[in-house]
């Protein structure tokens, strides 16, 4: 009577069975406002950002010195992608001059 099982399973079958039982590795993107590593569909808990809106505001939080290391890293990103654009577009008399 009731769900008994009638025969033994070797730890062969067993651990076949549980071959699938796994944890699959996270799938991360870049966040495009600091580039770390976030998930998807996740605002970033780096900048508390999510598709381009201030979300979080993750300064508020943080002490001040923390605060100070975080705004000089912001800071450090912006000027880096302001050289970036600056460089970029080269008109073609630039490039003639070259
Ligand atoms: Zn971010």
């Amino acid at each position: 009577m009731g769900g008994v099982p009638k025969q033994r399973k070797t730890k062969s079958r067993r651990n076949k069975r549980r071959m699938h039982l796994y944890l699959k590795e996270r799938v991360l993107t870049k966040c495009p406002k600091c580039g770390k590593p976030v998930l998807p569909h996740t605002v970033c808990f780096n900048c508390g950002y999510y598709k381009g809106v201030e979300i979080v505001d993750v300064l508020k939080k943080l002490t001040k010195k923390e605060r100070k290391k975080k705004e000089k890293e912001i800071k450090a990103k912006e000027k880096e992608e302001r050289k970036e654009a600056r460089e970029k577009p080269l008109t073609w008399e630039e490039m003639s001059r070259k």
